[in-house]
C-alpha cells in the first residue's frame, strides 16, 4: 500500500475530531453503561471515556489507565442510543482500539494469540472444526467431568467460569451447507444469500439449519456461497483493522454479484459489522462503492422476515417468552420491534417484556472471556431483570447473547430455556407440518 494511502487510513484509524467534538458532557447516557452501572466510576462511563480519548487526541501518552478503562467497555453502544447529540460511541471505541493496536505493543505470549485467534483461527473453517471436535472430545469422552471429580475447577474457579461460557460444539454434523442452493418452499418470493458466521459453523449450526429452513418457508430461495468467511466483526471490536478490512473484501467478492434481494444474517454482532463495511473499506477506491452497495443490502433475520409478508402457517407454542435485546441489533443497527414482532405472531406465544432489555447481558463477543469477573457482575442484574418477567424461555438475537444468558440460568435462573427468535419460528413451522 502506497505510503499516501496508509497515511490516510491511519487518520481513520484514531478517534476523529468531528466524533470527539459532539460529546456535550451532560451525562445522559451513563445510567445506559452497564460498567457505570455496576462500579459507578465516572472513567468508566461513556462520558469519562471520551474525555479520555480526547486527552489522548491532544497529545497525551497511551497510559496503562486509558488501556484499562477502554478495555473494560463491551462497545455495546447503549450509549448511543441514550445520547441525544448523536455521539457515534460505537465509532468511537473502534476507531481508538484500532489507534491502540496501532502504537501499542502487546506482551509477547498475547501477540501470539491473538495473532492465531485473529489472523488464522477465525476465518479457516478447517481449523475451527479441528477446535470444535477438540472441544467435544474435552467434554464427551469423560475429561470435563475428570477435571471436576479431582477438584480443578474447585482449585481454579476461574476455569469453571470459561468452560461454563465455551461454546458447545454441536459435533458430529456441523453447519455443511456452503456451496448449496435450497428451494423456496411455494412460490418463490425472493433470493437471498445467507451469512453462516464463524463460530456459529461448529456451535450454532442447528440455528443455522434453523435459520434456513424459516427462509424458504417464507418463499425464499437460499445461496449458501462457499467463498464466503469471517465477517470481521470481533476483529473490528478488538481494533485489528487489517485483517477485517481483507475479510470485507472477500466477502464482498464473494456476496454482491448474484443478484439477491438480501444478504441474511442470524447473528446481530455480524450483521452490524457487515452494514459497516461501506465505511471500513471508503478509502479504498476498487472497493468504496462496492462494499457501499452490500451494506445496503444486508438485513438481519428478524428484520428481514419482519419486512415481508410473513408466511402463517405455523402450528401452537403455549409457551411464555421474553425478550433480551442483543445490542449489537438494538443499539447498532436500530432494530428493536422486529424480533418482538415476530415473537407475537407464534400462536399461543404470550410475550412480556423484560425491564431493561435492551441493557447488555455481558456477553460482548469475547469480553465475558478477557474480562470475566465484570462480565458475571453485569450478567447477574441482567438475570434479575429476567427472571422478573417469569417466563419459560428468554429469547434473543446473537449466538454470543444466547451462550451468556445460558450461563446466566444455570448460575442466576429458573431454569428457562434460552432460544434465538428463529428458533421459536422454526419450532412453530415445524408444527404444521408433523
Ligand atoms: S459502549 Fe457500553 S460499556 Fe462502553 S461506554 Fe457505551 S454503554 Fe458503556
Ligand atoms: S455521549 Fe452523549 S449523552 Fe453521553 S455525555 Fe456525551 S453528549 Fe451526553
Amino acid at each position: 500500500m502506497a505510503a499516501s494511502e496508509l497515511k490516510v487510513l491511519h487518520e481513520i484509524d484514531q478517534p476523529r475530531q468531528q466524533d470527539l467534538d459532539k460529546c456535550v458532557h451532560c451525562g445522559l447516557c451513563l445510567n445506559s453503561c452497564p460498567t457505570y452501572r455496576v462500579l459507578g466510576l465516572e472513567m468508566d462511563s461513556p462520558r469519562g471515556r471520551i474525555y479520555q480519548m480526547v486527552q489522548v487526541h491532544d497529545g497525551a501518552a497511551i497510559s496503562p489507565s486509558y488501556l484499562e478503562h477502554l478495555d473494560l467497555c463491551l462497545a455495546c453502544r447503549g450509549c448511543e442510543s441514550a445520547c441525544p447529540s448523536g455521539v457515534h460511541y460505537g465509532r468511537l471505541i473502534e476507531d481508538a482500539r484500532a489507534e491502540i493496536e496501532r502504537k501499542v505493543e502487546r506482551p509477547f505470549l498475547t501477540r501470539m494469540i491473538r495473532g492465531f485467534v485473529f489472523g488464522n483461527l477465525l476465518s479457516s473453517r478447517l481449523l475451527l472444526q479441528l477446535a470444535a471436535r477438540g472441544l467435544w472430545a474435552y467434554r464427551s469422552l469423560g475429561l470435563r467431568s475428570l477435571a471436576s471429580a479431582i477438584g480443578i475447577f474447585k482449585a481454579f474457579p476461574k476455569l469453571a467460569e470459561l468452560d461454563q461460557l465455551s461454546p458447545e460444539a454441536e459435533f458430529p454434523s456441523f453447519f455443511e451447507a456452503y456451496g448449496k442452493v435450497f428451494p423456496a418452499e411455494g412460490v418463490k418470493r425472493f433470493k437471498v444469500a445467507m451469512l453462516g458466521g464463524c463460530v456459529a459453523n461448529v456451535s450454532f449450526a442447528r440455528l443455522n439449519e434453523a435459520t434456513v429452513r424459516v427462509l424458504q418457508k417464507n418463499g425464499c430461495e437460499v445461496h449458501v456461497p462457499d467463498t464466503q468467511t469471517c465477517c470481521g466483526a470481533l476483529h473490528q471490536h478488538a481494533g485489528i483493522r487489517t485483517k477485517a478490512r481483507e475479510l470485507a473484501r472477500r466477502n464482498i467478492d464473494a456476496l454482491l454479484t448474484g443478484g439477491f434481494d438480501a444478504i441474511i444474517t442470524n447473528s446481530a454482532g455480524c450483521g452490524s459489522t457487515l452494514k459497516e463495511y461501506g465505511e471500513l473499506l471508503e478509502h479504498e477506491p476498487a472497493y468504496a462503492a462496492r462494499a457501499a452497495q452490500f451494506a445496503a443490502r444486508v438485513k438481519d433475520i428478524n428484520e428481514f422476515l419482519a419486512s415481508i409478508e410473513l408466511n402463517p402457517a405455523m402450528g401452537r407454542l403455549d409457551m411464555t417468552v421474553t425478550y433480551q435485546d442483543s445490542c449489537h441489533l438494538a443499539h447498532g443497527q436500530k432494530v428493536k420491534a422486529a424480533p418482538r414482532k415476530l415473537l407475537r405472531a407464534v400462536p399461543g406465544l404470550q410475550f412480556r417484556e423484560m425491564p431493561m432489555a435492551d441493557l447488555c447481558c455481558g456477553s460482548a463477543g469475547i469480553y465475558n472471556v478477557i474480562q470475566n469477573e465484570m462480565s458475571m457482575q453485569i450478567l447477574e442484574r441482567k438475570m434479575d431483570f429476567a427472571n422478573s418477567a417469569s417466563t419459560q424461555v428468554i429469547a434473543t438475537a446473537n449466538t454470543g447473547c444466547m451462550i451468556q444468558l445460558r450461563a446466566g440460568v444455570k448460575r442466576h435462573g429458573h431454569g428457562q430455556r434460552v432460544a434465538h427468535v428463529i428458533e421459536i419460528l422454526d419450532e412453530a413451522y415445524n408444527k404444521t407440518t408433523r
